[in-house]
Formats: structure tokens, C-alpha cells, sequence
């Protein structure tokens, strides 16, 4: 190849370097800037005069250096390529994001690769820097993350009570049943169930009925602990697993919600309507050999609440 063909070849290549859609760095050992693309200059606002020869970390305050200096280190010592992707660390440099579809990002998501670059002896002099805009890909990744998500919440809540469903309390009773079994400690399964619920329908309507339900689950909701789970069992039923609770623990609990429901008000056209509910509460013990079992034992104790004239608790 002649002179003149070589330098033009040379030309086009310098050419691509500098307008490709890609960031494009080389360092020294000392990290000096050797090559600072337009997409850099762009992004950065400092031009390849400004960086030639000058200490990368001294221009950028918000580098992750010492993780940087490492990962390039190593790619001096062994001779491979280096990657690091936009999960790991959203971006390397920080800078902002332009692109209006994917505007609801701040900054620019970036992958990038390091290359080591050999000279002709074939010792390893400096490394390139490739930095690539993943901000769309990021987005959408991000957002269907969310909406999965979301989805997921929605399979799992009842819609009128913002409860847990039945589907989802037998996932989460069935896990806390092996919890307390392994680790012998001890839980309590509290059922509730609205009193003379029937009446409330018949007298007010199926609509004034749903508006109950909904009110005595705000007040479940409000009252449990983070660490507690409760669940629309059924239709005016109820389910409440109070975790690393003992059944005189948890009479506290139960008090407090007989308390809080009878004095609750719903107001549906011009009425005023008054329930309250029964509970019954059943220890997890050596002798709950399946969460059928332990079901089974609340549901008892509850029925003697609504035996003994309802608006109360009582222990399995
Ligand atoms: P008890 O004190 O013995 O519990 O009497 P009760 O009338 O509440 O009897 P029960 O618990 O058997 O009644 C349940 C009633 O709740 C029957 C059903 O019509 C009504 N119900 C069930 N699900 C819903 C619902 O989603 N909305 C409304 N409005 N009513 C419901
Ligand atoms: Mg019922
Ligand atoms: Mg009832």
C-alpha cells in the first residue's frame, strides 16, 4: 500500500472514530486521555483538546475511581476485554439524556467494553474505552420490570379490600406453617367473620354491603404489624396470621379490632350502619400437624364466639 492510500484510509478510519454513535476513550497507563471521540465532547461538553494528555479522573468528580482504576488495571494485567452493563452501575459517566421517547430518565444508562490495546511488540500500552447509550433499552427493561410487578400485586389483592386474597393467603399461611415448624415458634391464626352480615345486606342493600366490607378491611389493614399478613378469606371472612405471636399476645389484637369495627361508621344513603365482627384465634403447637389443621381449630374458636353472642374473641 502506498503512502498516499494509507493516509487516506487512515483518514476514514479517524472519521468513523469521531462520529460514531458510541463513546470512544483511549488512556495510557497513567490514565491520560490519548483519544476523546465527538460523542464524548458532545456528551461532556469538554473537547478533545481539553482531555489530550490530561488525567481522566481529574475532569470527572463523579467517577466510580477506585472501581475504575481496578477494572482498567486488570485489563492491562491480563489482556482480555472488560464489560460492565447498565444493571450493575446505571452509567459510568454522567451525562445527560437527551432522547425524548425515553425522556423519563435524567441521565444516559450506559454499558461499556475495555479493550486492551496491544503495540507492535505486543505489549499492552493502553486501553480503550467503548461507551455505549443503552438509556431505551434500560427504560424498557425498567418498565416492564414495573409492570410485571404491578401485575404481580394485582393477582395477589382483592379489589374491594385491598387484601390479600384467598389465593395468595394460602401461599403466605402454607409458607409462615413450615417457618413456625422448623424454627418451633409460634404463630397465631386469627378468623373474623362480620356478625348478622346478612341482615346488612337485606335491610341496606348489596352496595351498603360491600361498603362495610371494604371499611372493616381498612381497619384490619391499619391494625396489623408489617410483619403480620391478612387476607380476605371469603366473602364477610377474614384471615389474620400474627407472626412470632403468642394467642394471649394476641388477644390485644383481637380487642382492639372488636373495638375499632364497633365503632366504626358507614354512612350510605343517609343510613348509618353499625356491625361488628366475632374472632376466633388458634396457636400454632405441636399438635398443628397441617394448616388445614390450624384453620380448622380458628374456625372453631370462632364459632364459639358467634355461639356465645358474637362481638368477641376466643381461643382454640
Ligand atoms: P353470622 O353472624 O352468623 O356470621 O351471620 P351472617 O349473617 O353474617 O352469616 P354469614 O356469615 O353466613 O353470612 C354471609 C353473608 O355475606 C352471605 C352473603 O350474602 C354475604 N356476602 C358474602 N360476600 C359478600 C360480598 O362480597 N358483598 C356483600 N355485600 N355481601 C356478601
Ligand atoms: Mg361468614
Ligand atoms: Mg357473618
Amino acid at each position: 500500500m502506498d503512502n498516499q492510500s494509507s493516509l487516506s484510509e487512515f483518514h476514514w478510519i479517524m472519521n468513523m472514530v469521531q462520529t460514531i454513535d458510541a463513546g470512544l476513550v483511549v488512556l495510557d497507563k497513567d490514565f491520560k486521555v490519548q483519544l476523546w471521540n465527538d460523542f464524548m465532547s458532545n456528551h461532556s461538553g469538554l473537547s478533545a483538546r481539553d482531555m489530550q494528555d490530561s488525567p481522566l479522573f481529574s475532569h470527572f468528580s463523579e467517577l466510580p475511581e477506585t472501581w475504575l482504576r481496578s477494572k482498567i488495571e486488570s485489563v492491562f494485567l491480563l489482556k482480555n476485554n472488560a464489560f460492565t452493563s447498565w444493571e450493575q452501575r446505571p452509567y459510568i459517566f454522567r451525562f445527560s439524556n437527551y432522547r425524548p421517547v425515553t425522556g423519563i430518565s435524567e441521565f444516559m444508562f450506559q454499558n461499556m467494553t475495555i479493550i486492551p490495546l496491544a503495540s507492535l511488540t505486543g505489549e499492552v500500552t493502553h486501553v480503550s474505552l467503548i461507551i455505549y447509550d443503552v438509556t431505551d433499552i434500560a427504560i424498557n427493561r425498567l418498565q416492564l420490570d414495573k409492570a410485571n410487578e404491578k401485575l404481580a400485586r394485582l393477582s395477589q389483592t382483592d379489589s374491594l379490600t385491598q387484601l390479600n386474597n384467598r389465593h395468595n393467603w394460602n401461599t403466605l399461611i402454607a409458607n409462615e406453617f413450615k417457618r413456625v415448624k422448623r424454627y418451633e415458634q409460634v404463630s397465631t391464626l386469627m378468623m373474623l367473620d362480620i356478625d348478622h352480615f346478612k341482615k346488612v345486606n337485606d335491610t341496606y342493600g348489596h352496595v351498603a354491603g360491600d361498603k362495610v366490607i371494604a371499611e372493616v378491611s381498612r381497619v384490619i389493614r391499619e391494625s396489623v404489624r408489617e410483619t403480620d399478613f391478612a387476607a380476605r378469606y371469603g366473602g364477610e371472612e377474614f384471615a389474620i396470621c400474627l407472626t412470632n405471636t403468642s394467642a394471649d399476645k394476641a388477644i390485644i389484637l383481637a380487642e382492639r379490632l372488636c373495638k375499632a369495627i364497633e365503632s366504626a361508621l358507614v354512612i350510605e344513603d343517609g343510613n348509618v350502619i353499625q356491625v361488628t365482627i366475632s374472632i376466633g384465634m388458634a396457636e400454632f403447637t405441636a399438635n398443628t400437624d397441617t394448616v388445614d389443621t390450624w384453620t380448622k381449630n380458628a374456625d372453631s374458636a370462632l364459632y364459639k364466639s358467634k355461639e356465645n353472642g358474637r362481638n368477641q374473641y376466643s381461643i382454640f
